[in-house]
């Protein structure tokens, strides 16, 4: 799992590289006007040698650098203005000269305001992006609340439901909003999504952990699968120690598809995934799990030790998904 402060060196490299890709790609231009038009070749050069003469004076002259720097000024405006109609002229766009900036609001330095420097919203973007593009996060970007249509689920009733798969998901839907809206670290409350394969679970999920990775907190996802290699592999030779620490450490352990794992009865992994539970309860770290197994089935496969942790009340909402397999409705 990276973290946003990694995440942040990564972004703010990006925009470096960015700015070099900014000046490389002006020089470029400049170099290309210049051999299209020697009108603009000699505005060009008599604009850098005016800001050299400029510097100059204003070092060698302080008394007369303002009266100076105001008739620089003057040519340099009248030198713009030239240029850019000779370009029109020569083809081009009047602004083909203009210093170039991916971002408007930071000009790509990354921050805005003048005393305060804030963080640009561009970072911000780039930073969930670099997070989201960390292993097992990779579908947030299409799987989130903004994506998320109740609509691909029949809109009738269920038997023996009161109500029909469509207007249940999207109160589900309701429920996980507020969940991840609310959210705040070691609080602790988590999520079980359980129901067989096709209801949408794992997406809810990637929604609630968009939504938190988004408003700042750390997430970690993994399937059961997953989970039950590095823990077995940990116990040989302590590899993924830096994961097996973030299982415990993330503000959110995404735990999907549990059940699906190989079974295995009350051995060394089943240890490691209970002590994983019970240090983040014990710390009051949230969790949220997809399953196809019911109360029992927990029971009966984990033990009474994992079971009620998952099941208890104070602690975890329990949402059971029902009707019928939406994956054929939607492409994939
Ligand atoms: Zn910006």
């Amino acid at each position: 799992m990276i973290s946003r402060e990694q995440a942040l060196r990564t972004a703010l490299y990006e925009l470096e590289q960015q700015r070099e890709e900014n000046y490389a790609q002006e020089r470029e231009r400049e170099d290309e006007v210049r051999a299209a038009s020697p009108e603009i070749r000699a505005l060009l050069d008599r604009r850098a040698s005016l800001l050299g003469q400029g510097i100059r004076e204003a070092f060698g002259n302080p008394e007369g650098a303002k009266a100076l720097s105001e008739k620089i000024t003057d040519e340099m405006r009248n030198l713009n203005v030239s240029i850019r109609s000779q370009l029109v002229l020569s083809g081009f766009s009047e602004d083909y000269l203009q210093p170039i900036v991916k971002c408007q609001e930071c000009r790509d330095t990354g921050y805005v305001g003048e005393l305060v420097h804030n963080l640009c919203t561009c970072v911000s973007q780039r930073i969930l992006r670099i997070m989201m593009s960390d292993v097992g996060l990779r579908d947030l970007e299409t799987q989130n609340f903004n994506t998320y249509d109740a609509g691909v689920y029949p809109d009738v009733p269920v038997p023996g439901r009161k109500s029909t798969q469509r207007a249940y998901m999207e109160r589900v839907r309701q429920r996980l909003v507020q969940y991840a809206n609310a959210f705040e670290r070691d609080e602790g409350k988590g999520i079980i999504l359980y129901g067989a394969s096709g209801l949408g679970k794992t997406f809810l999920m990637n929604c609630v952990a968009e939504r938190l990775l988004t408003r700042g907190f750390s997430v970690l996802k993994i399937s059961a699968y997953r989970l039950y290699d590095v823990l077995r592999n940990y116990q040989y030779d302590q590899s993924e120690s830096e994961l097996v620490r973030d299982l415990i450490n993330a503000d959110l352990l995404a735990l999907d598809d549990l059940g699906t794992e190989p079974v295995t009865r009350a051995n060394n992994e089943q240890r490691g995934l209970y002590n994983i539970l019970a240090e983040r309860f014990s710390s009051r770290r949230a969790i949220i799990i997809t399953t196809n197994l019911d109360r029992i089935q927990t029971l009966e496969r984990y033990g009474d030790r994992i079971a009620n942790r998952l099941y208890d009340a104070g602690r975890m909402s329990v949402y059971q998904l029902f009707g019928e397999d939406v994956r054929r409705f939607v492409k994939p």
